[in-house]
C-alpha cells in the first residue's frame, strides 16, 4: 500500500480530486482512494447528489 517516504503532492502517483459543488479537494495515493473519500465528502455534504450516484 502506501510507501511511508512518500510525499503528498509531489509523487507522480499521487492523485488531487475536487468536489463541483464546493471548494473541497483532496489528495490520495490511488484513484480508489480519492474516490472513496469524495463519496464520503458528498455522503456528509452533499447527500442528495450522493443518493442519485
Ligand atoms: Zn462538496
Amino acid at each position: 500500500m502506501d510507501e511511508p517516504n512518500r510525499s503528498v503532492g509531489v509523487g507522480e502517483d499521487v492523485l488531487l480530486g475536487r468536489c463541483e459543488r464546493c471548494e473541497w479537494s483532496v489528495t490520495a495515493g490511488s484513484h480508489s482512494a480519492v474516490v472513496v473519500a469524495y463519496q464520503d465528502h458528498l455522503r456528509e455534504r452533499h447527500p442528495e447528489a450522493w443518493l442519485r450516484g
